[in-house]
C-alpha cells in the first residue's frame, strides 16, 4: 500500500492527516456496490489504493460539476489540475524522469474510475500517452528536455495532429507539409481536423509529409513536437459537437519546429504513431469500461428502485435481462482490456488485443447506455440525471480513434488473413 502513495505524486489527506482516499471511500461504498466487477479479481494491494485515490478525487467533481460544463462546452481546468497534482498523468512516465513508472494496467485503472465515477478522461487522458512518443521513439536529449515538465504538468502535452479535413481513416494520404528552412528548422503549413485539447496544451505532435513523393509511402511522414506557445502562424478554432470535448480544427502557416524535435527521425513518423497508437487503444477501451460500470451501476440501482404497477421495474425480466446481457458484454471486454494491459506490460506485442479491447468495449459501453436509458424511461433524457450526457460521451468511441470498421478490417485482415480490402 505505501508503495503506490510513494510513487505517487500526493495521495490526498485530510486535515488531521487520514487517507483522504479510505474516508471517500467509504463515504461512495453504496455508489460502487451494485455491480461486481470479476476483472478486480486480481487487483494487487497497489491497484486497489489506486482505485481508491481516484474515487476520492472524483467525488469532488459529481454530475453538477460536469454537467455545467457540458451546458456552457467548457474545459474542466479543475478537474485536470486535480489530475495533474495527484501525479496520475504522469502514471506512465519513469520514475527517472519525475512520474510514477507504472504500467499500462495502472493507467487503466485510474481511467477506468475516472469514467466510472461519472467524470469524462477525455480533457487529460492525452497528457498521459501523447508522451508515449518521446519515451519510445525520442533520443535521450529529448526525453530529458520533456519528460520531467510532462510529469510534473509544468508542460501540457495534450494535442496529438494527425487527422486532416481530408484524411481520418487514410493517414497516409494526409497533406500538412512541412518543409526544412536555411537554419534546418522545420516550416509546417496545412490544416488538422479534431485535434482535441489543441487550446489547452503547450506542445502538440504533429504528424506531417517531409518525402518527396520517391520513398514508399510509409516513409513520407516525420512526426514534430511543436511548441505551440508563440507561434504566429499557429490558428486555432472550437468545432462544436456533440459532446463537450474542446475539439478544434487547427490551422498551420509556417509553423515552426525546431530540428531537434522530430520525434523517430526524418520520414518515420507513421511509424512511430503507429507504435503509440496499441496503449492508446487500451486506454480508451478501459474508459468505457468505466462508462459501462457506471451505466450497469445506474441502471440496477434504478431498476431495484422504480415501481410500476406496484413493484420494481427490475423484477420484471423485459428491463432485468438485457441489462444482465449488456453487463456479460462489458465483463468479457473488460477481461481482454487486462489482458491487452498486462501483455503490454510484459513488452509483448498487442495489436491483436489492443484493437479487440478497443473494439469490444466501445460496443459494450455503447450496449450499457442504451440499456440505461431504456431502463430509467423518460427520466433516461432528463439532462440532471447525465445518463444522457455519458451516453453522448461513450457514442464517441465507435468512432476514434479508431472507428468500428477500421478495427474489424484489421481483425479480418491482420488476424483472420482474409484479402485486404485497401
Ligand atoms: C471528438 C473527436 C475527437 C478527436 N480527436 C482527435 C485528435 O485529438 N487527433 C486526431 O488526429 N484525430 C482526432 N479525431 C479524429 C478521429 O481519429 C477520426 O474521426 C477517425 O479516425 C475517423 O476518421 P474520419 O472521421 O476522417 O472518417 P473517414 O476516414 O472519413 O471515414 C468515415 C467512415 O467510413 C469508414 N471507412 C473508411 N474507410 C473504410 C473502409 N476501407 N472500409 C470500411 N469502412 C471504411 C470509417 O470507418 C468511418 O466510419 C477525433 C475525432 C472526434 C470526432
Amino acid at each position: 500500500m505505501m508503495r503506490v502513495a510513494a510513487r505517487l505524486k500526493r495521495v490526498p489527506t485530510t486535515n488531521n492527516g487520514t487517507n483522504v482516499a479510505q474516508n471517500a471511500f467509504k463515504n461512495s461504498t453504496r455508489r460502487y456496490l451494485n455491480t461486481h466487477s470479476m476483472t478486480q479479481y486480481n487487483d494487487s494491494d497497489e491497484v486497489q489504493q489506486i482505485r481508491q485515490s481516484v474515487r476520492s478525487i472524483c467525488a469532488d467533481f459529481p454530475g453538477e460539476y460536469w454537467r455545467e460544463l457540458d451546458k456552457v462546452e467548457e474545459y474542466p481546468t479543475d478537474f485536470v489540475k486535480a489530475m495533474t497534482e495527484s501525479g496520475f498523468l504522469g502514471i506512465l512516465i519513469p520514475e527517472e524522469y519525475g512520474g510514477s513508472g507504472l504500467g499500462l494496467k495502472e493507467a487503466t485503472v485510474v481511467l477506468e474510475e475516472i469514467h466510472r465515477a461519472g467524470c469524462n478522461a477525455g480533457a487529460a487522458h492525452a497528457q498521459m500517452y501523447i508522451m508515449g512518443s518521446i519515451l519510445h521513439s525520442g533520443t535521450t536529449d529529448q526525453q530529458t528536455r520533456f519528460l520531467p515538465k510532462i510529469a510534473s504538468g509544468e508542460l501540457r502535452l495534450q494535442a496529438f495532429g494527425v487527422t486532416e479535413p481530408n484524411s481520418g481513416t487514410d493517414t497516409l494520404s494526409l497533406q500538412t507539409k512541412a518543409t526544412q528552412n536555411a537554419d534546418g528548422d522545420w516550416l509546417i503549413n496545412g490544416s488538422k481536423m479534431w485535434t482535441s485539447r489543441a487550446e489547452h496544451s503547450d506542445l502538440m505532435l504533429v504528424l506531417a509529409r517531409t518525402g518527396d513523393g520517391s520513398e514508399p509511402r510509409g516513409k513520407q511522414l516525420t512526426t514534430f513536437l511543436v511548441d505551440m506557445r508563440d507561434q504566429p502562424g499557429l490558428e486555432i478554432k472550437p468545432v462544436k459537437t456533440m459532446m463537450n470535448h474542446s475539439s478544434t480544427a487547427v490551422f498551420l502557416e509556417n509553423v515552426v519546429a525546431k530540428k531537434e524535435d522530430i520525434i523517430g527521425g526524418i520520414g518515420g513518423g507513421f511509424k512511430t504513431v503507429l507504435k503509440g497508437m496499441n496503449a492508446e487503444r487500451v486506454l480508451i477501451a478501459s474508459e468505457c469500461i468505466g462508462d459501462g460500470r457506471y451505466f450497469i451501476d445506474k441502471a440496477t440501482e434504478y431498476a431495484s428502485e422504480r415501481e410500476v404497477f406496484g413493484r420494481p421495474i427490475g423484477q420484471n425480466q423485459g428491463i432485468q435481462f438485457p441489462i444482465a446481457q449488456a453487463y456479460c458484454e462489458l465483463e468479457a471486454a473488460a477481461l481482454m482490456v487486462n489482458l491487452a494491459a498486462e501483455k503490454f506490460d510484459r513488452g509483448e506485442d498487442i495489436g491483436a488485443e489492443a484493437n479487440i479491447s478497443k473494439h469490444l468495449a466501445a460496443e459494450a459501453s455503447f450496449k450499457c447506455g442504451d440499456e440505461c436509458i431504456q431502463t430509467f424511461g423518460g427520466f433516461g433524457f432528463a439532462r440532471e440525471y447525465d445518463i444522457e450526457r455519458k451516453f453522448r460521451e461513450t457514442r464517441l468511441y465507435r468512432v476514434a480513434p479508431i472507428s468500428t470498421n477500421l478495427v474489424l478490417s484489421y481483425v479480418g485482415e491482420k488476424i483472420l488473413k482474409m484479402p485486404r480490402s485497401y
